[in-house]
């Protein structure tokens, strides 16, 4: 891969290539953009089949969470690291730690928290070396896991799209598909149930669909039948890619609206989605909720209910997404991403006021 034409393309600003031979630490951490302020992301732990792969991961996620944080409207830039290992049998206290030193080498450029293959223990172990860690453990002084924060979000999304269908944004009586009833979609469905909905669950976890059912009367559909849920809201909240040409045909439901990243597998399927009279609500808005939580750490302080009450405003930028899109004639998704470019562009541009 020609590393510095494509970080020219998509105009990232650095990129740290990691190596500690006594831990075993490989590492990559992307920052793509601090137009808005310090790069935020996760440290995802995966045992890539390649150093490219690696890579193209990383800077895909980079660039990603710059737009989810623009959106959103948090002062965060986009970053990410992964470490390449298999977490399971290679995370050692060493090699977090040396990913610590790494992390603070950047001198607050980077944000590190929780993603695949590392949770808020290992930003904990992170910590000891630096101070640029969110997600960080309760035990351990901090706020913890923000799946409920992005699961708001994801509800917030989901009565925008109630309120672009129906006029009401009233959850009574709605019929929630939820695919992943995990971390975040467990919430999802709380939520939800508590506001007054039908709950529809899928997973491969029998355990988490016993809880789900024994708590919230969930119905419990196979995992393949979840695409086509008679419902007025789909919430993907497993992995991504679910809508593809395989789906597309088979949902019954109103909106889409759910945690899990790169719900379109590619970017048509936004438009297909509106052909249908499907509103999506983009992934990277409606779960910005966990994002959100990590600003407030950062902030200093991470209070539940100023959390909350953040997140809910992703209910108004959903709205003002869905209005950009039918103004524009464009997919939803492109109109979050023009939101969110248009947003850095102008911030950049007070920049030029001299304010020091
Ligand atoms: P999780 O692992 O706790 O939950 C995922 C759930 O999906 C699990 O219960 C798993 O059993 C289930 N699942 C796996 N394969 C399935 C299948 N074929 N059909 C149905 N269910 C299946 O993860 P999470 O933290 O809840 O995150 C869910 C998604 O949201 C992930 O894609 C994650 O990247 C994304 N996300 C999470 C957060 C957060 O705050 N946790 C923030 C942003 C995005």
């Amino acid at each position: 891969m020609e590393i510095l034409s494509q970080l020219r393309k998509y105009n990232y600003q650095q990129v740290v290539f990691c190596n500690d031979n006594s831990s075993g630490l490989k590492a990559i951490i992307a920052v793509h953009d601090t137009t808005l302020g310090p790069a935020l992301g996760g440290v995802r732990m995966w045992p890539y089949a390649s150093e490219e792969e690696a890579l193209e991961d990383v800077l895909r996620l980079s660039r990603g969470m710059t737009y989810k944080a623009s959106v959103s409207g948090c002062n965060l830039g986009g970053g990410k690291s992964v470490i390449i290992g298999d977490p399971k049998t290679q995370k050692t206290e060493a090699l977090l730690r040396a990913m610590g030193r790494f992390i603070h080498s950047l001198g607050g450029k980077y944000i590190c928290g929780q993603d695949i293959g590392t949770n808020s223990h290992d930003m904990a172990v992170i910590q000891q070396e630096t101070p640029f860690a969110s997600c960080v453990h309760e035990k351990a002084g901090g706020p913890g896991d923000p799946s409920f924060a992005t699961a708001w979000g994801v509800k917030t999304g989901t009565q925008a799209i109630l309120k672009a269908v129906y006029g009401s944004d009233s959850l009574t009586d709605r019929r929630i598909a939820i695919q992943g009833v995990g971390n975040v979609g467990y919430f999802v469905a709380k939520y939800c149930h508590e506001e007054g909905a039908k709950i529809i669950a899928a997973d491969i976890s029998e355990e988490l669909l016993k809880r789900v059912s024994d708590e919230f009367a969930a119905e419990i559909v196979g995992i393949d039948d979840i695409y086509g849920v008679e419902c007025d809201v789909f919430s993907p909240c497993a992995f991504g890619a679910v809508v593809n040409d395989d789906t597309i045909d088979k949902f019954k439901c109103k909106g889409i609206s759910g945690s899990a990243n790169n719900v379109l597998k590619e970017n048509r399927h936004g438009m297909e989605l509106q052909k249908r009279g499907i509103f999506y609500g983009p992934d990277y808005l409606v779960n910005s909720g966990g994002l959100i939580h990590c600003q407030e750490e950062v902030l200093g302080e991470v209070v539940k209910e100023r959390v909350l009450e953040k997140v809910s405003r992703i209910y108004d930028q959903t709205l003002q997404v869905f209005k950009k899109a039918e103004e524009e004639g464009i997919s939803t998704a492109e109109a979050s991403d023009r939101i969110a470019e248009e947003r850095i562009k102008s911030i950049s541009e007070i920049g030029r006021i001299w304010a020091e």
